[in-house]
């Protein structure tokens, strides 16, 4: 794919949604960050279930540690893999009281050290809290990066530095989001949705339906 092609492509994304955001229901980069540990294999719907009940008790480090392993298991109960993760957002918020004064760090390499967090949570908190034009590749993106050409590659990390090179800068903050929901609602795993696709045009994909 071209560099007019891809261009081309992000304006018409952006077309059909100007300002795309995460569907993670967040007052904060604290409970962004525990929206997103929470989300891991599971769907932002679910995560959002939980979080409205367990953020009006627990909306910061301080009182997500005053509520404790027991209760907080409680509220998370629903969600796939809840004892790991309430290990580490209980680890985590030690860490971000002790060494961050409550904060959630806005570096890279500090939120990389915090229990739970890889290198794709870093990237959701960096750039929907803090604005970086950061690209966490999930699934989605994977998928919608190699059928269309944008960017192909074998692992995630590869499509994500490959698209931090390719992106156009003026789309580099949205592109996550413009990708992650073009493939969770059109561009869908089993069956894409081309007939209703933006950027048929533009796809590369050699099995487009329609
Ligand atoms: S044309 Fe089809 S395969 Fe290509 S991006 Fe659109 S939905 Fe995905």
């Amino acid at each position: 794919m071209n560099s007019a092609t891809r261009q081309e492509l992000f304006a018409c994304l952006k077309t059909v949604n100007p300002n795309p955001t995460t569907e993670l229901e967040y007052q904060s980069s604290f409970e962004l960050l525990i929206a997103v540990l929470l989300s891991a294999q599971a769907t932002d719907k679910s995560v959002n279930l939980a979080t409205r009940k367990l953020f009006a008790v627990a909306d910061t480090p301080r009182k997500m540690l005053m509520l404790g392993e027991e209760r907080l298991l409680d509220f998370i109960k629903s969600i796939g893999l809840f004892k790991t993760k309430a290990k580490n957002i209980l680890a985590t918020c030690r860490i971000l009281e002790q060494q961050y004064n409550g904060e959630v760090p806005r570096t890279r390499e500090q939120l990389e050290q915090l229990p739970g967090v890889g290198r794709k949570t870093a990237n959701v908190v960096l750039n929907t809290a803090f604005g970086e034009p950061t690209i966490a590749v999930d699934t989605h993106i994977f998928r919608v990066a190699n059928r269309t050409g944008l960017a192909r590659g074998k692992s995630v990390l590869e499509v994500e530095l490959k698209l931090l090179k390719v992106v156009p800068k003026a789309y580099r903050h949205d592109a996550h989001h413009w990708l992650i929901l073009h493939g969770r609602y059109v561009c869908k795993a089993r069956k894409p949705e081309c007939n209703r696709c933006v950027i048929y045009h533009l796809c590369e994909y050699k099995d487009k339906t329609a």
